[in-house]
């Protein structure tokens, strides 16, 4: 089980997992979802994080690149299902990222990029950036 440490360090235990894809071992494709938001640097996805609800620690843990996947789902101010509060653990501005990008996927599906300029003007590296996250997400 999970330890706390004095110094705030947190060891997780072998058995712990992620709540949200049930296993502990995060998928590959998740940091390369993190790269192509360009958060991977900032952001853990090798280890499991707290999603900073009210659960008890190792009822908490997730990969950061699922969280974002959650939110996604539930809704950007998604509360915990469990005990229903709002997480503190994943950056707004990360869940807003993805979501941005999700919404970009969709213009570029239904032939709208015209509708954001930075999308109309985008190359075909941010473009294929944009489709392959939204395949990641929707996945
Ligand atoms: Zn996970
Ligand atoms: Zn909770």
């Amino acid at each position: 089980m999970i330890k706390n440490c004095s110094d705030e360090a947190m060891e997780v235990a072998d058995d712990a997992y992620c709540r949200i894809c049930l296993v502990f071992e995060p998928d590959p494709r998740d940091n390369e979802a993190l790269m192509l938001l360009d958060i991977a640097e900032e952001v853990p996805n090798d280890v499991l994080v707290s999603l900073g609800c009210g659960c008890r620690e190792e009822l908490s843990l997730v990969h950061y690149a699922c969280a974002l996947k959650w939110f996604n789902i539930k809704g950007l101010k998604a509360s915990c299902e469990v005990c229903g509060v709002s997480p503190s653990g994943i950056s707004m501005a990360h869940r807003l990222k993805a979501r941005r990008f999700q919404f970009r996927n969709w213009l570029l599906e239904n032939d709208m990029p015209e509708r954001v300029p930075e999308l109309a003007a985008a190359n075909d590296d941010m473009v294929a950036r944009i489709v392959t996250f939204a395949e990641w997400l929707n996945n």
